[in-house]
């Protein structure tokens, strides 16, 4: 008998595993009272003279007040932008790398202070800003920087110009990330932009401003304006924009398909998803439960490319959904700035009311729900993690984009009607397959309607992988040379 065997228990105990709390620091972040706008590499007081306040959704106190762009505003973004165009594109491609290299270092060496601020403003878990949204938000800008001096090789067969000015509006869930991805492209290409934060999400923004002025970029080469939905409206519409970058949700993303049409001016829209998550009796079940709760669960599940409709294959939905109920009570709901947290505060109580209702209609229609015990914070935005059975096609968890730790489970018998179940939807931005067999996900991705297959895996993201969506999922491609696309004008060989 060995020693290990002599001194295991008859009846081994477990532990009762408690974490202590391990807070990040807040010092790191020095907040303003009030935030500007940034336009023509400056801070300016708004010409609108409105400010409204911005909170820590995880306990509604205000964070700091930030001007609200009217049209005047815009108006001079978007005049800075054009002043600033000439000079822009008239670098060589080799000096506009060197602007953004320098916007990629200055946010790896200013991380933590990104981090920290991007869960207090929006109420991810710090270990997703630290470890996803800040390295990739660096990379993004790395990996364009390298495409900068090197457009006629990206596209051999034409003659690649800038756009112009570019108007960029972008949604709360991922601030940092999405500014990098509409940024540094539409950099790299020869553009300028003038970008609009979420109206719940500016802080991260604003801080890049300061990094943006760190660089030493030309004046007026990035704007910043917060503000609310009308500010993007304004932006959008306002005639001397060329391109329009929009990501968001579809309701907003159509209006501004209509409000362009004739305009003439080039548009991307990266909108809503409703995934299908799909896994195979064959699938390393224990592998695949921590996909489908990284699938949904990451970011509280405001993700457009969320894993939000889980389709199990029959003769192993109950070990799935036992196991996932299992790994649910062990995911821990709180404080954003707690290194141990998995699930943050929900972004908004506008968010947080939408996604109750939807969990209602779930109710109504007759799903079953499971919530594992958890002790929400009184104050701020919460909602346990949830999982719903008993989910038809035809209920509205399982058509309709909620944006939150919200999972539909379906069932299917046979590969074929996994691929009618998984695209059976308006959207199609991505779907993950989960099985042992090369030749299945080969078989299932050719059939897939959506920008992304994920295999074997979920919610994985590079600079170099183009992303975008099918149907009401928008169009365009962010990431990658296909990303830049979208930013110049490609005109025959020279
Ligand atoms: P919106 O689509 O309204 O917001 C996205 C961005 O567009 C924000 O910066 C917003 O400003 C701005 N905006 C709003 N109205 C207009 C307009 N008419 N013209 C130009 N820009 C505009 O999303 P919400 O924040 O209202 O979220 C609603 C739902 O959308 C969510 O529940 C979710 O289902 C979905 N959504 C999807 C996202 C995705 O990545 N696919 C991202 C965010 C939301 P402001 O924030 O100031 O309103």
């Amino acid at each position: 008998m060995t020693d290990i065997e002599r001194a295991a228990p008859a009846q081994p105990v477990m532990p009762a595993w408690e974490y202590a709390a391990a807070p990040e620091s807040r010092d790191i972040v020095h907040l303003q009272d009030r935030y500007g706008l940034f336009v023509g590499g400056e801070f300016l007081e708004p010409k609108s003279g409105r400010w409204f306040p911005t909170i820590d959704p995880s306990n509604e106190e205000t964070l700091a007040e930030v001007a609200e762009a009217g049209d005047e505003d815009v108006d001079l973004a978007v005049a800075a932008a054009r002043s600033a165009a000439a000079t822009w594109q008239g670098l060589p491609g080799s000096e506009r790398a060197k602007y953004l290299y320098r916007i990629a270092r200055a946010l790896q060496e200013r991380a933590r202070e990104f981090a920290v601020l991007e869960s207090m403003n929006g109420g991810k878990p710090i270990k997703e800003s630290r470890d996803v949204d800040l390295p990739l938000a660096a990379a993004h800008f790395f990996y364009y920087a390298g495409w900068a001096d090197k457009l006629e090789y990206a596209f051999p067969a034409a003659t690649p110009r800038p756009l112009g000015v570019a108007g960029q509006v972008i949604p709360w869930n991922f601030p940092m990330l999405m500014a990098a991805w509409k940024l540094a492209p539409a950099l790299a290409a020869g553009n300028t932009s003038v970008l609009k934060p979420a109206e719940t999400t500016p802080l991260t923004a604003l801080l890049l401003a300061e990094v943006i002025q760190q660089a030493e970029l030309p004046p007026g080469a990035v704007n910043i304006v917060t503000g609310a939905g009308t500010t993007g409206a304004a932006l959008v519409a306002h005639p001397d924009v060329d391109k329009v970058a929009f990501t968001g949700s579809t309701e907003v993303g159509k209006i501004i398909r209509r409000n362009l049409a004739g305009t003439g001016k080039r548009l991307t829209l990266e909108l809503g998803g409703k995934a299908a998550n799909i896994v195979f009796e064959d699938a390393p079940i224990d592998q695949a439960v921590e996909g489908v709760v990284n699938g949904i669960f990451f970011n509280q599940g405001h993700v457009c490319c969320a894993g939000s409709r889980l389709l199990v294959h029959e003769p192993v939905f109950d070990e799935l959904v036992e196991k996932l109920q299992v790994r649910l009570g062990t995911l821990r709901v709180g404080d954003p700035l707690d290194k141990n947290t998995d699930v943050g505060a929900i972004n908004s109580r506008a968010q947080l009311e939408k996604i109750g209702e939807l969990v209602a209609s779930g109710l109504e229609e007759g799903a079953t729900i499971y919530q594992p015990e958890c002790v929400l914070p009184e104050r701020g935005f919460w909602f346990a993690p949830t999982l719903f059975t008993g989910v038809s096609q035809s209920h509205r968890i399982a058509r309709e984009e909620i944006f939150g730790p919200v999972l539909s489970i379906l069932t299917f018998r046979t590969p074929e009607e996994a691929v009618e179940k998984a695209n059976n939807t308006p959207y199609g931005l991505s779907a993950g397959i989960w099985t042992e067999k090369g030749s299945r996900i080969l078989w299932m991705a050719e059939r897939m309607r959506a920008g992304v297959v994920w295999a074997n895996t979920f919610n994985r993201f590079d600079p170099s992988s183009p992303f975008g969506g099918y149907k009401e999922s928008g169009f365009g491609r962010e990431g990658g040379r296909h990303g830049l696309e979208p930013y110049l004008e490609l005109g025959a060989p020279a």
